[in-house]
């Protein structure tokens, strides 16, 4: 047996983990249970590349064993395993290169918790030292005539030494600390707390996860392993999708539309989305989760992964699969991670052209989309200048046009009249409302057709967006809605000169100016607001916000 010394870097992360105060200690088996699986994956492209490797491919799979009376737990794989240089190589040295700057950062931080700092790392291997005072690991690999133990109780050194009999692969097992102790350790050697933190992080892996049963009970597979965004669209039965969305949506309803999508090339990943067929009751909430889970290479990494879903697409669910993400990444680098954003650029773009399918293929789901999330996606209008035309061209209007149906406004374009220049839209808290309105008595009485607002964001989207298809959005409530012919009005305008000055003068407290309209037709008179006026119903708004 020899007793080798940890390379310092790793030394110093050994402390760490040992005096963790990582709060989310059951990562260790994800990182375990990913060790063993991409072994896995390592074996099959080895033995394919090389026909006269002898190795044992016949029955791949991780298995989980513990050992209550002795406090240990094993993690054991039929995989790749290692050499003896590789276990020196790989498990004595941090080649990260992140690892110096991440020792650093440490010494610095101020106030910041070593959480945050080991999550932007990796670290995978040594986190067992979280919740273990010894670890063995027993490795065999197909070229090598015999295995390594190598040992360590994560102090300066380690142990390695040949074993005869060691089976191909590799197992690695803990010694568990004390459950009792200052770091209230959660038991890991309960079957049930395994189980559940197999489903949570290693669901969809490709190999069976076998958890070994104590007591003579029988050996049970606990991981689905129905990974459906790595399978063809075509493959997958509509009842498999409703099953996977009720698993990541916790939503019974059957999903309204699923999309699918692959990305090949320098960064791979895949996507499996819902659009749900019911908005839930908290869509409208400001702490409320966004719906799409990031997956590294199968291994679940978080919920609500935001930077991947602007938040008007928050009711979108499903899972987003990358290849190439380190699986201790952060918020704080996804925030940052270009390949990320190019990511979300892409899944933001394929969601809004699956509405705009919709729309042409089915009308019906789309009523759905409109109705359920209609307001929610406006949202977008203001937060994402870069996809506004596409959620324009898939936004649908009450109009005067018609008491129930909803047009486009491409549509509304269509009909324009002709000399007619502008989208005209009034906003108001009802449809009834609206129609009551004098405001709209001429339009209509001359045939334009006004579009219907009332969602509380149509008052702040219709502000900031300029035009659609080149047409301004005109308020028929501000500012001059000239409909009459120039002439006309000049002569009318000199008519009623001492009426509307007298005016004017009487009302000086009430309003700015009385002038002539062309836009009633039965009411004598209305109010209407300067056109860089707030709308009643902001003017509304703020006063309730006390401004
Ligand atoms: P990472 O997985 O990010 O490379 P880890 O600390 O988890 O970092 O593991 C370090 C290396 O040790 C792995 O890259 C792999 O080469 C090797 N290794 C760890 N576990 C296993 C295993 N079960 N079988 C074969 N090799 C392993
Ligand atoms: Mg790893």
């Amino acid at each position: 047996m020899e007793t080798l010394e940890f390379q310092s870097e790793a030394r110093q992360l050994l402390q760490l983990m040992i005096h963790s105060v990582y709060s989310n200690k059951d990562t260790f088996l994800r990182e375990l249970v990913s060790n063993a699986s991409d072994a896995l994956d390592k074996l099959r492209l080895e033995a394919f590349r090389d026909k006269d490797l002898d190795a044992d491919t016949a029955d791949p799979r991780i298995t989980i064993e513990v050992d209550r009376a002795e406090r240990t737990l094993t993690v054991r794989d039929n995989g790749i395993g290692m050499t003896r240089d590789d276990v020196v190589a790989l498990i004595g040295t941090i080649a990260k290169s992140g690892t110096a700057e991440f020792l650093r950062a440490l010494k610095e931080r101020d106030g910041s918790s070593s959480d945050e700092l080991i999550g932007q790392f990796g670290i995978g291997f040594y986190s067992t030292f979280m919740v273990a005072d010894r670890v063995t690991l027993v490795t065999k690999h197909p070229r090598s005539a015999e295995g390594v133990r190598w040992e360590s109780d994560g102090g300066g050194t380690y142990t390695i030494e040949p074993v005869a009999d060691a089976q191909q692969g590799t197992a690695v097992t803990l010694r568990l600390k004390p459950a009792d102790d200052d770091d209230h350790l959660p038991d890991y050697t309960d079957p049930a707390r395994l189980r559940q933190i197999v489903k949570r992080y290693a669901d969809f892996i490709t190999w069976p996860i076998t958890l070994a049963g104590e007591d003579g009970a029988e050996p049970e597979v606990v991981n689905s392993r129905k990974a459906l965004w790595a399978r063809p669209q075509s493959e997958v039965t509509e009842e498999e999708y409703a099953e996977f969305y009720r698993h990541v949506s916790h939503d019974w309803n059957k999903p309204l539309e699923t999309i699918s999508l692959k990305a090949e090339g320098t960064f791979e990943y895949q996507a499996l989305l819902f659009i749900p067929s019911q908005a839930p009751l908290d869509l409208f909430m400001r702490e409320r989760k966004r719906g799409v889970q990031l997956y590294v290479k199968r291994v679940f990494i978080m919920d609500d992964c935001e930077e991947l879903m602007p938040e008007y697409l928050r009711f979108v669910k499903g899972v987003v699969d990358a290849q190439d993400l380190s699986l201790n990444v952060s918020r704080e680098i996804l925030q940052q991670d270009r390949q990320i954003q190019l990511m979300r650029r892409r899944l933001v773009k394929k969601v809004l052209a699956t509405f705009k399918t919709m729309m042409s293929d089915r009308p019906e789901n789309y009523a759905v989309l409109w109705r359920e999330f209609g307001a929610v996606l406006k949202e977008g209008l203001l937060s994402d200048p870069d996809n506004r035309d596409a959620i324009l061209a898939v936004c649908s209007f009450a109009s005067t046009r018609d008491a129930e149906a909803t047009t486009t406004l491409a549509d509304y374009v269509e009909r324009m009249r002709d000399g007619q220049e502008e989208i005209y839209y009034m906003t108001g808290d009802s449809r009834a409302a609206v129609e009551n309105s004098p405001h709209l008595e001429a339009l209509l009485a001359k045939g334009y057709e006004v579009l219907i607002l009332t969602d509380p964001v149509d008052e702040m989207w219709v502000g900031a967006v300029p035009e659609f298809q080149g047409k301004r959005f005109q308020s028929v409530a501000k500012g001059e809605v000239d409909l009459g012919s120039d002439e006309d009005r000049s002569q009318a305008e000199q008519d009623f000169a001492d009426l509307t000055s007298w005016l004017t003068e009487t009302l000086s407290e009430q309003v700015k100016e009385v002038r002539l309209s062309s836009r009633l037709t039965t009411s004598p008179a209305c109010v209407v607001g300067d056109s860089h006026d707030l709308t009643p119903t902001l003017e509304k708004m703020y006063r309730a916000m006390g401004q």
